[in-house]
């Protein structure tokens, strides 16, 4: 069997470093907000390119931290894309503002730019941009809208961790950026973890005391916060792992370019690589086809696992009730068509040709 992804083989790669590392943590006695996560932060936003970072407990909480230190609330309307994962629809729901579902482009599967200025209204704060599969964002035509209206721009890095756009990171492209650690993501801790990446002072000063119980000093309290930090283990790892992580993007290049340049049945859709595939970190491959279930079965009987991104748009899940009789056509489409094939940086080229050959045989 060819696996969607082994956390395993990928984590057993760097297995002495990190054990290394996790005993340094234990031996230090030391284990909730200290060298190890100001240590990675420093090592992060200088990856990114930005001023600061702010390590928290998770991709959601990174994410729903940012609204609520910009103080996005009750009344208040933030536009993200209808076919994104839940948690971005989610970051803003809990903080009782408003998500307006906007339709994707259905070609890059990333906010049509089109379509954001008629979903503007007097109540809009922000727009959240998510990096969907690992590409980014148009970003040149949102930033503009963004500016016009006065709107903040909060991108959800979740899949697109070292991802470009004309030369500028993936985190350093808005006002601020959540991003998930989640195991699988392109860069995965061992369990959960995220961060906020940001040029703006304020909100950072405000983010290191919201994620602390909303505290600036030990046991003063500025604001209603939350306890959302990252762990000295997990930033301890996570400052081993980002050292591999551009290796394990060209990595992710190297297969995907192997799939776009050989993957020949009419019947697939393959994903479109807008301008530059710097801009492109392939956290999924994901494919489009009319025939999506018969496929993956079919690809299953030949040893070949995948899995679907996903299978439900946000609209029409049961938590969002209110929205089930709404339809959004191109999101429906893409949930019923998409199918992810096997992609991560321990995948072997033999793995990847055999792929593609039961692929191309698919009538
Ligand atoms: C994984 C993911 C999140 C949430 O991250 P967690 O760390 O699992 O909370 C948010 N947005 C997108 C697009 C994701 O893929």
């Amino acid at each position: 069997m060819i696996p969607f992804l082994d956390l395993k083989e990928i984590n057993a790669q760097y297995a002495d470093e990190l054990k290394s590392v996790i005993n340094q943590v234990i031996d230090s006695g030391w284990y909730i907000l200290g060298k190890s996560v100001n240590e990675f932060e420093e090592k992060f936003s200088s990856y990114c390119g930005t001023k600061y970072c702010v390590g928290v407990a998770n991709g959601l909480d990174a994410l729903s931290l940012i609204v609520k230190a910009y103080e996005i609330g009750k009344g208040d309307e933030v536009i993200v894309p209808s076919n994104t994962y839940i948690a971005s629809v989610l970051a803003i729901s809990a903080n009782e503002a408003t998500p307006v579902l906007v339709e994707p482009n259905i070609n890059t599967y990333n906010l049509d730019p089109t379509k954001i200025e008629s979903n503007i209204t007097e109540k809009t704060k922000a727009i959240m941009v998510v990096h969907l599969y690992g590409q980014s964002c148009d970003m040149t035509p949102i930033l503009e809208i963004a500016r016009k209206y006065n709107l903040k721009v909060i991108e959800d890095c979740a899949q697109a961790h070292g991802a470009f756009y004309k030369g500028k990171r993936a985190g350093n492209l808005g006002d601020a950026a959540g991003f998930s650690f989640y195991p699988g993501k392109n860069l995965g801790v061992l369990g959960d973890g995220g961060a906020i990446t940001t040029n703006d002072e304020e909100l950072y000063t405000k983010l290191v005391a919201l994620r602390n119980y909303g505290s600036h000093k030990k046991y003063e309290n500025l604001y209603k916060g939350t306890n959302s930090r990252l762990d000295e283990i997990h930033a301890a790892v996570l400052t081993v792992k980002l050292d591999f992580l551009d290796q394990e993007n060209s990595k992710r290049r190297e297969i995907a370019t192997y799939y776009l340049n050989n993957i020949t049945n009419k019947k697939i859709v393959l994903p479109s690589v807008e301008s530059d595939i710097q801009n492109h970190v392939w956290h999924l491959f994901v494919v489009r086809t009319e025939e999506r279930d018969r496929l993956q079965k079919y690809l299953l009987a030949n040893g070949i696992q995948t899995l679907i991104h996903y299978p439900i748009p946000p609209h029409k899940q049961d938590a969002y009730a209110e929205w089930n009789h709404l339809t959004y056509e191109i999101s429906e489409k893409i949930h019923k068509e998409v199918l992810s094939l096997p992609m991560s940086p321990v995948l072997t080229l033999d793995e990847v040709k055999q792929v593609v050959e039961v692929i191309n045989k698919y009538e």
